[in-house]
């Protein structure tokens, strides 16, 4: 396959690489967010073969190669698309960004099992050439209602089971506003309309929160003319399990998760070939940079956690790693000064309270969402430092500069 090499963009996908500081990075975006366990090792195979082995699970449920020459790069292209894992153009894939629950169809507390639902709109948007105008990082989710929910991430336009109707949320400035419930049948209808209508109002802007108010309210008022009310409770549950969870009586699922979303090629092969011996049928992806496969009984669940554990995952949502959220930085990256992950690593050897964001600029590629104590590292003057944020975003105002080898001084100790 040709490949067509895009020095910037927003979104890298297979067909429309970006350039970073190891290279170009392509994004797979698995299928109903899960990949098959033949698939998850031929792509680690294609990860060191064409790449430099490391995949990063990226916070919108993606797997990225990294480290992809031009050369090398037609051959991962030829990879994913014999697993038919790519798209048939890049306008197509860039807008196939959903989200799905990562235990869909397992999970005990689950309303709908909602993956024909998100297979549906994954149609929707590849077949509506007027719906691939929508800008790279628009997206949307599709949460089952269960236990393990992704209904507080956010994403442009959110689909989630309530009862055995499917509830229609907005984002917002302020979260997702829920603006009404619809059948199961009628919701990727409304989802796509709902993304038409962002197209008719948006002007020049990415995301739906950033629509000036009025378009906003009008947006909502008229796909809510369209839905029946919501009653009760919508906040959303923030469990991520990791290790061994339970689904019911006799049926068990494994969580892991790799530190700051970083996993190596053999680390992808060697957990697929666990996972087939425990019993899964594929790997499911979670937006919080974690992996979930359902196991044949609690025995395979545990061995399966101890492997992972002996292959450097983490298997226990208590990890403190866990609470730092830290982009690639230097040197993989040419925006930053500062090596984040190294930082980020010291950093987790000490006792703070809160979650920490350590990015390695202001673009803060590893989190949108504001966080406890926020590290971003300089371009310019004083390289090496980071500024100092607390209780906000990477484009907050900072309260100080700190230079990286003293920037363990501002955590609480
Ligand atoms: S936040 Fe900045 S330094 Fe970090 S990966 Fe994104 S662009 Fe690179």
């Amino acid at each position: 396959m040709a490949a067509a090499i895009e020095v910037k963009g927003w979104c890298p996908g297979i067909l429309r690489p970006m350039q970073s500081g190891d290279g170009l990075i392509a994004r797979v975006r698995p299928w109903g967010g899960a990949i098959g366990l033949t698939e998850a090792k031929l792509l680690a195979d294609a990860a060191q073969r064409f790449g430099n082995g490391h995949i990063d699970l990226t916070r919108r449920a993606n797997l990225q190669i990294r480290g992809l020459g031009e050369a090398s790069l037609n051959g991962l292209q030829d990879v994913v698309t014999t697993l038919g894992l790519v798209d048939r153009d890049a306008r197509t894939e860039a807008v196939r960004n959903i989200m799905v629950a990562p235990l869909a169809g397992i999970d005990p507390g689950e309303a709908v099992d909602v993956r024909p639902l998100a297979r549906a709109l994954e149609s929707g948007l590849a077949t509506d050439p007027a719906l691939h105008d929508l800008p790279s990082k628009f997206g949307f989710l599709v949460d089952s209602g269960g236990s393990v929910s992704i209904a507080g991430e956010r994403a442009d336009i959110a689909l989630r089971a309530v009862g055995q109707a499917i509830a229609l949320g907005l984002d917002a400035q302020s979260g997702t506003m829920w603006i009404g419930r619809t059948s199961p049948d009628a919701a990727v209808k409304v989802a796509l309309a709902a993304a038409r209508a962002f197209l008719d109002v948006r002007r020049d802007r990415r995301r739906l929160r950033d629509l000036d108010e009025q378009d906003l309210v009008g947006l909502r008022s008229t796909l809510a003319a369209t839905l029946d009310g919501i009653d009760g409770d919508m906040s959303a549950t923030s469990d991520r399990p990791l290790g061994v969870i339970s689904l019911g009586i006799n049926r068990f699922a494994v969580g892991v998760a790799a530190a700051f979303g970083r996993l190596e090629a053999h680390q992808l092969r060697n957990f697929a070939t666990m996972a087939e011996e425990a019993g899964a049928a594929d790997i499911r992806l979670a937006p919080w940079r974690s992996l979930y496969v359902e196991a044949r009984d609690i025995v395979a669940a545990r061995q399966l956690v101890e492997s992972a554990r002996d292959i450097g995952l983490i298997v226990e949502d208590t990890d403190p790693v866990l609470r730092i959220d830290a982009c690639p930085g230097a040197p993989a990256c040419r925006s930053s000064s500062v090596d984040t992950r190294h930082d980020a690593r010291r950093f987790a050897a000490l006792v703070f309270k809160g979650n920490v964001h350590v990015s390695g600029c202001a673009k803060g590629c590893a989190r949108s969402t504001p966080a406890d104590l926020v590290l971003v590292g300089i371009q310019g003057g004083e390289q090496g430092s980071y500024k100092v944020i607390r209780n906000g975003t990477t484009r907050d105002t900072p309260e100080r500069t700190i230079a990286a080898e003293d920037a363990g001084a501002v955590f609480d100790v």
